[in-house]
């Protein structure tokens, strides 16, 4: 038994046939579809997967099949690969299979010998280097004659060009089901999804000739613009053209009328007519916006096929939308069809695809959107950029806290160090600002304000466009697209909502963070990071005061400082936030990142202690840790230095209290960082209860709040249990989880992560997708020990994952409540919320 004389080895393409996508691919089945509809499609046949496995396993079609197929063709057919998904590609059409000397006797007849003479040169070409495997150079030369081609293949082969055609398409069929099995083809289908046996079907049609008297040629029609997706008819028509071969007077045209050039319109109104009606019958019908590929002979019109048509992100929510909205498909499979990551590219300004690109250098794409500015080195600099009005994009090497007025003076960061989670790169998610960490290729000479990339300086001022989302540097001004925030937009992500299953908060640390938020709709704050309040002019100093103070009397005062704008902060988040919960992450850092970090900071921090500077570099000192993120941060700088939770736990109440005097009680939430023991909650539990006793009854008011852990070392993931009975939420830090589980520095981990990326170490980068199998785990058994003792209990993600869809999807399954990530990915994260909902 062989698959080649099963029945439907070979099936015409008709109404009733039996076409699968599974069994004859996408191409096959399109085509059956544009059938049904009554298009005028040639006759066309299908090969099936199984039939064309066996081809390149050696089989032999039948050839009196083969000869039917073409003598019912006229003598002439196409063949095309047709995969189960376009997007997996497949070997090169091959036109006009079944040519010979007779046939080309009988075309010079009906069409001219330049138009026979350029159908034969095209299939002798083709046909010497697909099928015989002859060098390509010999064959390529589009100026080559007839008599030359067929006398080199000759030369080549020792024999004549075949003139039988059912051999000429037994042998294409063979090169073609050979091409799909070799492993460059093999490759290119894997990186776009592809498994590694993917099943290939090949589509037989009749020729419809695009050479030849009258109005005659072959084009692509689409009824959608590939960018913006708004209706607009673009495509063009050669005429006297059929892939490579072109006949005489060959010319192109515009589709519609164009002041710059004749068009298809013009030529040949009844044929153009035709299409447009094919279009809009299609986009029904197939529910889909379709280009056409169409050939057009002497003002007859062939539908010979129809591809999805292309579109890059914004186009693809608006031809969704609309879709819907024509009532062609659900909303909720409008919904489906949009990639969530698209919707990001809508937020932000990008550069133009259809633009040049000088690119310089290439990194992670941390943070996405783009801007162009003048390159700075310095914060400081952004800062007095942004003064004179002018865009700065701060290039460093890695950021710090301290930057992070620069970066917001910026209108776009690149780090030569970083990964995912690095300063840089939280930070730029979270304002919304294009990034890109970890950008090897440069290298930044500080001093003498230059970037140096391969053999190219850049110095300061020089202009450059960030890329964040592609991860590319680019020198100059670049094209850009402005952001697409209309209406399609929100109405695909009205659509998300209603179908969304849990909640998507905000990470947001400043008002404009939670307005933000507000903007796209997070159903609260999930983290707001306080230790970014500490960072300006006026509290700066306090912060530092602090710090330096040798005795807790002397801490106290200076926290009260700190006190008033703390409240401040909370009370504006509040507000903002107008009765949708709010967590309010206590102090995690560690303290010494709030110090001076050279000599001339210190000196400045001695005089405005007006301490000497040796007590100052001794403080500093004795602050440094070696291993400072496992060191004294979060809940242990919580327990030994208790007067700093203490302040931002009444700042809170304080704030509540003003919150609710307009309103619904606010119930703010309090959460813990970096536990990994039962006792540490118990020990900030005992002193939060403490100042909310003492607030009450200096207020003389009442008011209820929640408080929370946050689950960011594998301990506490396992200790998930105990640890619940003292708090009312649990938040899975999932950065730091993930530097914890690896045992992996975030902030160093971007210099060999491509390496490990590329040698299949690690599937992804973990900090930027979670790794489910170790990280996600933990997550699971937490989640799952929490809950058993403590059923209510509510349970969310709050790393840099709670926006990345594929880690949504997981935690969706591992039944969290809802997840908080940079207010610029809620979007993303409800379209991706909603998908794995539906
Ligand atoms: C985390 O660790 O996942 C987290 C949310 O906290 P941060 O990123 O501030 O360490
Ligand atoms: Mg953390």
């Amino acid at each position: 038994m062989t698959a080649l004389t099963e029945p439907d080895a070979i099936v015409e393409i008709t109404p009733s046939a039996g076409i699968q996508t599974a069994r004859h691919g996408w191409r096959a089945k399109c085509l059956q579809r544009l059938v049904r509809m009554g298009l005028p499609v040639p006759d066309s046949f299908a090969i099936s997967a199984d039939a064309v496995r066996a081809i390149a396993a050696g089989q032999t079609p039948d050839r009196t099949r083969l000869a039917q197929i073409i003598e019912r063709a006229d003598g002439l057919v196409s063949v095309r690969p047709s995969a189960i998904n376009p997007a997996w590609g497949g070997p090169g059409t091959v036109l006009n299979v079944g040519i010979n000397d007779a046939c080309h006797a009988r075309l010079t007849r009906t069409r001219g010998k330049a138009a026979a003479d350029a159908l034969y040169l095209g299939f002798v070409q083709s046909y010497a280097v697909h099928v015989a495997r002859l060098d390509p150079d010999m064959f390529s030369d589009g100026d080559e004659g007839l008599e030359a081609a067929l006398r080199a293949y000759r030369d080549e082969t020792d024999e004549e060009f075949p003139q039988d055609p059912a051999r000429q398409l037994a042998e294409v069929l063979r090169s073609m089901a050979r091409a799909w099995d070799g492993p460059t083809a093999r490759l290119l289908r894997q990186a776009k999804g592809a498994p590694p046996v993917a099943p290939l079907g090949l589509v037989v049609q009749d020729m419809a000739l695009a050479i030849g008297p009258g109005v005659t040629g072959s084009g692509t029609i689409q009824f959608i613009d590939s960018v913006t997706g708004m209706p607009r008819i673009t495509g063009r028509f050669r005429g006297q053209s059929q892939g490579r071969s072109k006949g005489e007077g060959a010319e192109t045209l515009y589709l519609t009328r164009d002041p710059r050039g004749p068009s298809l319109e013009e030529a040949a109104p009844e044929v153009f007519a035709d299409l447009v009606r094919f279009g809009v019958a299609a986009r029904e019908r197939l529910r889909e916006e379709m280009q056409i590929e169409f050939v057009v002979s002497d003002s007859r019109l062939s539908i010979i096929d129809a591809v999805r048509t292309p579109r890059n992100s914004r186009a693809s929510v608006r031809i969704a939308v609309a879709l819907a909205r024509d009532g062609i498909v659900p909303p909720e499979e409008a919904v489906m069809r949009v990639e969530p990551r698209a919707l990001s590219d809508l937020l932000h300004h990008q550069v133009d695809p259809r633009a040049p690109r000088d690119i310089i250098a290439r990194g992670i794409n941390a943070s996405p959107g783009a801007a162009t500015g003048r390159i700075v080195f310095t914060a400081a600099a952004a800062q007095a950029a942004e003064a004179r009005g002018e865009p700065a994009v701060l290039v460093r090497r890695e950021t710090v806290p301290e930057d992070i007025r620069g970066m917001h003076a910026s209108v776009a960061v690149v780090t030569e160090r970083g990964g995912m989670t690095s300063h840089a790169a939280v930070i730029a998610r979270g304002i919304g600002l294009p990034c890109i960490v970890g950008a090897n290729g440069i290298s930044i000479d500080a001093r003498a304000r230059t970037m140096q990339v391969g053999s190219r300086i850049f110095r300061e001022g020089e202009e450059v466009t960030v890329d964040g989302t592609s991860g590319e540097v680019l020198a100059g001004a670049a094209e850009m697209l402005e952001p697409a925030l209309d209406d399609s937009f929100s109405q695909l992500l009205e659509w998300a909502d209603q179908h969304c299953r849990i909640k998507i908060r905000a990470n947001a640390d400043t008002p404009e963070d939670a307005r933000t938020a507000r903007m796209f709709n997070a159903q609260g704050i999930g983290l707001c990071r306080t230790e970014h309040m500490f960072f300006d002019d006026e509290r700066l100093p306090a912060m530092r005061e602090m710090i330096f103070a040798g005795q807790p009397e002397d801490r106290r005062l200076s926290l009260e400082r700190l006190l008033p704008m703390q409240r401040s902060d909370f009370a504006a988040l509040f507000e903002i936030m107008a009765g949708l919960p709010v967590t309010i992450r206590l102090f995690d850092p560690p303290l010494h990142e709030f110090l001076p970090h050279d000599r001339e900071g210190m000196r400045e921090l001695a005089e405005s202690l007006d301490l000497p500077l040796s007590d100052v570099t001794r403080r500093v000192e004795a602050l440094s840790e070696f291993n400072p993120m496992l060191g004294m941060r979060g809940v242990r700088l919580g327990i030994t230095v208790p007067e700093i939770y203490d302040m931002q736990a009444r700042a809170i109440f304080e704030a509540t209290i003003l919150a609710s005097r307009n309103g619904a009680p606010v119930v703010p939430e309090i959460m813990i960082p970096l536990v990994s023991a039962r006792r540490e909650v118990e020990l900030v539990k005992t002193r939060i209860d403490a100042v909310a006793a003492a607030v009450r009854n200096e207020t003389r008011k009442d008011f209820a709040y929640r408080l929370g852990v946050m689950v960011e070392t594998p301990r506490a993931a396992l200790r998930a249990g105990d640890i619940a009975e003292h708090a009312a939420f649990l938040s899975f830090g999932t950065n730091d989880l993930t530097q914890m589980t690896y045992g992996l520095s975030r902030d160093d981990a971007g210099r060999f992560m491509g390496i490990y990326v590329s040698q299949g170490v690690y599937a992804e980068d973990p900090f930027h997708i979670l790794d489910q199998d170790g990280v996600g785990e933990l997550v699971a058994i937490g989640a799952e020990r929490a809950r058993s003792h403590k059923p209510g209990i509510t349970i969310s993600v709050c790393g840099e994952h709670g926006g990345n869809p594929e880690s949504i999807a997981f935690c969706l399954r591992a039944g969290v409540n809802y997840v908080s990530c940079s207010p610029f990915r809620v979007p993303v994260a409800r379209l991706a919320a909603a998908q794995e909902s539906i």
